[in-house]
């Protein structure tokens, strides 16, 4: 997504934005960890809807690191 390429529809349309994409209020994510405080960054794709945020704020990052469970890696 950060290359300017959507990784769901491969379309080269996206479109970025400092808290760009919703969550009015800010933010806010299980746990209370993210308040409207938190900057993120938010992707979209005008071919197809699809949008990503990305928190820039790393102690934010590493306080879901120790709250949240982990998404086990596997191979495609
Ligand atoms: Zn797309």
């Amino acid at each position: 997504m950060k290359n300017g390429i959507c990784p769901k529809c491969g379309a080269a349309s996206v479109y970025t934005k400092k808290r760009g994409a919703g969550f009015e209020g800010g933010l806010y994510i299980h746990t209370s960890i993210l308040t409207s405080g938190t900057d993120y960054l938010s992707y979209v794709c005008i071919t197809c809807g699809y949008f990503e945020n990305y928190i820039s704020d790393e102690d934010k990052l590493r306080q879901v690191a120790e709250k949240w469970d982990q998404v086990p890696p596997t191979k495609p």
